[in-house]
């Protein structure tokens, strides 16, 4: 793997299609916040506020600007008994107008569990969502360097895993009025499927969204189905599935990105080594043609 890993970078660098995207960057944010350092980053632990330390350094250096001086907004919510207390980071890249789209990928994940007759397992969240907030600090990177039409505002949620309740605490305090948002873009496991097919959920919800999947789904090398997001997908609908459905209850327009769920799915093999490097830079370009097209 050492020895290919370069080779790989390479031949994704020669694409020139997809040129806007550092793609060494995104396999790092992603290999770093799936490493067994960041002990599976589940909300409340040590691990979990290593991958907030290191978000805090990744927006500093990318040059996202902070609303109110600070990057952080904490949240407490109740697990049974517990009291947790949560942490999202956010911030923003400034556009030529006063209105937003919002791109959210969660960074927390299940932590370490000890089975009854086993030794301690690390569920290292790779694709999820390692994946989504590596693509979340290279879409803020391409547009620091390429200055939107709107305002972007960028949230990595905390506490998606226990219900959500990251992005429940961000819609309840937004850093602007609901009105000025325009769209959120969800991002949430873009990294691991062997059919090379991300999904793309919430246009049936919000049918005039289609304009910006299109265009983009026909330049991409990738398969880019709508779907997932119908009464009768049943329990494959998933529309209430990540954080997508907290702007959803609030009435703003969604577009969830992410892949069916695979074999490593909430397993501890979900790690490094098993994400496909080339998908997931394709899939994180795609997404930025969609992002960009919503922003003409
Ligand atoms: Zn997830």
């Amino acid at each position: 793997m050492k020895k290919l890993f370069p080779l790989l970078l390479i031949c994704l660098a020669g694409s020139a299609a997809y040129a806007q995207i550092d793609s060494a960057l995104l396999m790092k944010d992603l290999q770093i916040l799936s490493s067994d350092k960041m002990e599976g980053r589940k909300t409340g632990t040590r691990g979990n506020r290593m991958a907030q330390l290191y978000l805090l350094q990744r927006f500093r250096e990318v040059g996202i600007k902070p609303f109110n001086n600070t990057y952080e907004q904490s949240f407490f919510f109740s697990r049974g008994e517990q009291r947790i207390m949560g942490t999202n980071i956010y911030g923003y890249v400034k556009g030529n107008v006063d209105s937003f789209i919002v791109i959210s990928a969660h960074y927390d994940h299940l932590g370490i569990k000890t089975p009854a007759n086993g030794t301690d397992s690390i569920y290292n969240g790779a694709d999820d969502n390692a994946s989504g907030v590596g693509a979340l600090l290279a879409i803020a990177k391409y547009y620091k360097d390429h200055r939107p039409h709107h305002g972007l505002i960028f949230a990595a949620f905390d506490a998606e895993e226990m219900g959500l309740q990251g992005s429940k605490a961000f819609v309840a305090e937004l850093p602007v009025s609901a009105e000025q948002i325009l769209l959120n873009i969800n991002m949430d496991m873009v990294s691991h499927n062997d059919k090379r097919e991300l999904y793309v959920c919430g246009t049936s919800l919000y049918p005039e969204l289609k304009t910006y999947v299109i265009p983009a789904a026909a330049r991409s090398s990738i398969l880019m189905p709508m779907g997932h997001d119908k009464p009768e997908d049943g329990s494959q609908n998933w529309v209430n599935q990540s954080d997508h459905f907290e702007f959803h209850q609030k009435k703003i327009p969604f577009l969830y990105f992410g892949v069916e769920d695979h074999p490593d799915y909430h397993q501890p093999s979900d790690e490094f080594s098993r994400i496909n490097p080339s998908f997931y830079y394709q899939a994180v370009s795609s997404i930025l043609m969609v992002i960009q097209e919503a922003d003409k």
